[in-house]
């Protein structure tokens, strides 16, 4: 039997070591400090050899910094005699700089007959995908909720803290993807060297990172979320470039675990949602007391979900005519989503739609949405076959590479012809990369399809936008509309937005024509297109069929 300098025979250790690619199997020789890991491992995490000393050294540098506590715990453990085996879950650094989720397990080996002590093991990678997020290099929203999960398992008293950077998608836009992505990952970094051990913090969807702290108080939860606060306030990149950015946050002390695992994380995305619109960005911090008001919320998106489920039961549309100022002919329309359900009753779009745009069910309702508008839409054409049937968009539907097939399944089953039909990129949208976004819309203006820059003028960087992507029609926010009456500013914006639009050769819808003092205002920007109250609210099918009929709207 050859026996290497670890003390093993190195027939047995080859043949481990060369049966599994992601299972590797390590040999210390705790009297020379000798350790040998399987060659396999070594190309895999760039290690400097097969054979190494002070493997301590080369090893932990790699460990996640959140993870070594308590990996350094279990080996001291071990070492020590405390523990009969090594068993830790961790993330480690590959080759490539990306964290791997692995699993290690290791024994001592007590030696006989002078033979040295050997601790020994496998460790097995279970890759990037599962658990950690690629970007920061944290644990991701899957492990969020299985860790939250075995906590309230185990009883555990914690504190959770949900916080997200506002506008990112700004940020995207005014840079590019990859920079958003490092201000991610350098922005995690920061907030991650500001925990305790007790405290982890995960990367949840887009902007928002999540932080469990098993030790904290309500006070300790505020004074950090104020810190973070600070940070984001003055925040520099590693390259000094200053990018100041505002969060937005909520907490929830988890003391009740009877409570479901499902219900803390909806308690504390409504309470973000609250933080967002309506506090400021002032963390808002869940209680019990405001459980009746979420409960609503929650009651709502069910239903939503379930009439999802159903073939989108409850769901119906209304169309908005889209009018031309010129004769207050009628070119299009506008379908406008709406719900009503026996037990919540009828909900404004307002209230459901921002509960619904960032579910994964909303991709399956806009399928139902387009196929719906396009098969009632086939009726109008038989009035005014040059009408434009708009169909708003979202985030939800773009980012999915099916919605491609989807699009072109639709059309073909309903026979609708491309022409007649635009696609509104509604806000949500612009969550996307500029590249992926620009490039979805010259696939659906390829297939002949218009494409509408939907609530325009909201957010900082429009006018990238239009450099960017080759849109047919701006549809201005009507916020600047209906603003027009009480002050100056916003005529300026119109103004210009409008000669830049014209000057790109976009036409320009203007929504918000509401009565006839804000028509007589707008007059003189010479658009193609209108939408608001005055000319008519959204309306069922059969009643915008009649108001087809009359090709006119007659102002009373
Ligand atoms: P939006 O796409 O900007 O739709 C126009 C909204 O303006 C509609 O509100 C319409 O009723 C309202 N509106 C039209 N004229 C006037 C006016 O003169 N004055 C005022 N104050 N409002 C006017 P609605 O139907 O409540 O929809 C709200 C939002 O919900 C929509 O805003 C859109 O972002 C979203 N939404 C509606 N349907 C859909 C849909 O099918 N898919 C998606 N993704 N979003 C939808
Ligand atoms: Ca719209
Ligand atoms: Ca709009």
């Amino acid at each position: 039997m050859t026996l290497d300098t670890t003390g093993l025979d190195n027939r047995i250790f080859t043949a481990f070591s060369e049966t599994s690619v992601r299972r590797y199997i390590f040999v210390h020789n705790l009297d020379t400090d000798v350790v040998r890991w399987s060659a396999n491992a070594v190309e895999y995490f760039d290690l400097p050899g097969e054979y190494m000393s002070g493997f301590g050294k080369i090893w932990t540098p790699r460990i996640h910094p959140d993870d070594l506590c308590k990996f350094e715990q279990d080996i001291n453990a071990v070492f020590s005699g405390i523990k009969k085996k090594h068993y830790a879950e961790y993330r480690v650094r590959n080759k490539n700089g990306n964290y791997v989720f692995v699993t290690c397990r290791g024994v001592i080996l007590k030696g006989e007959n002078g033979e040295s002590d050997l601790f020994a093991g496998t460790l097995i990678n279970h890759g990037i995908a599962d658990f950690v997020d690629p970007v920061t290099g944290l644990y991701n929203h899957y492990k969020f909720l299985q860790t939250k999960k075995e906590l309230m398992r185990a009883k555990q008293p914690m504190h959770i803290m949900l916080i997200g950077l506002n506008n990112f998608s700004d940020i995207n836009f005014t840079y590019n993807f990859f920079f958003g992505n490092i201000i991610l990952n350098q922005f995690a970094t920061k907030i991650r060297n500001m925990l305790n051990e007790s405290s982890t913090i995960f990367r949840m969807e887009g902007p928002r990172f999540a932080i469990i702290s098993k030790c904290s108080t309500n006070a300790e939860t505020s004074e950090l979320y104020t810190r973070i606060q600070e940070l984001a306030k003055h925040f520099t990149t590693d390259e000094d470039v200053a990018i100041p950015l505002t969060i937005s946050g909520s907490a929830i002390q988890v003391t009740d675990f009877n409570l479901s695992e499902q219900s803390v994380y909806n308690y504390l995305s409504r309470a973000y949602a609250d933080s967002k619109y309506k506090n400021h960005s002032e963390l808002v911090f869940y209680d019990t007391s405001m459980q009746a008001t979420y409960k609503d919320a929650l009651v709502l998106l069910t239903a939503l979900r379930q009439s999802i489920a159903d073939n989108c039961e409850g769901f119906y549309l209304n169309f908005q005519p889209l009018i031309n100022p010129d004769n207050n002919g009628i070119i299009g329309a506008e379908a406008l989503l709406r719900y009503k359900d026996s037990n919540v009753g009828e909900v404004p779009p307002g209230k459901f739609i921002p509960l619904l745009e960032e579910d994964a069910c909303f991709f399956d309702l806009g399928t139902w949405i387009l196929r719906e508008a396009l098969t009632e839409g086939k009726s109008f054409l038989k009035y005014n076959p040059d009408l434009v049937i708009d169909v708003n968009l979202s985030y939800t539907q773009i980012s999915q590479a099916r919605f491609r097939d989807v699009l072109i399944e639709v059309l073909n089953e309903t026979g609708f012809p491309v022409h007649n039909l635009c696609l509104e990129l509604t806000e949500s949208c612009r969550n996307l990369d500029i590249q992926l976004l620009r490039e979805e819309v010259l696939f659906y203006k390829s297939l002949g399809i218009k494409v509408a820059m939907d609530d325009f003028g909201t957010g900082t960087s429009c006018l990238a936008l239009l450099r960017d992507l080759p849109v047919d029609c701006l549809k201005l926010d009507q916020s600047f509309i209906l603003n027009l009456p009480n002050n100056n500013v916003d005529e300026h914006i119109v103004d210009a937005f409008v000669q830049c639009a014209h000057k790109l050769k976009i036409n320009v819808c203007l929504e918000g024509v509401e009565n006839k003092f804000i028509r007589s205002l707008v007059e003189k920007y010479k658009v193609k297109m209108h939408q608001g109250y005055l000319y008519s609210r959204p309306v069922p099918l059969n009643k915008y069929l009649e108001l087809l009929q009359n090709k006119y709207i007659v102002l009373a």
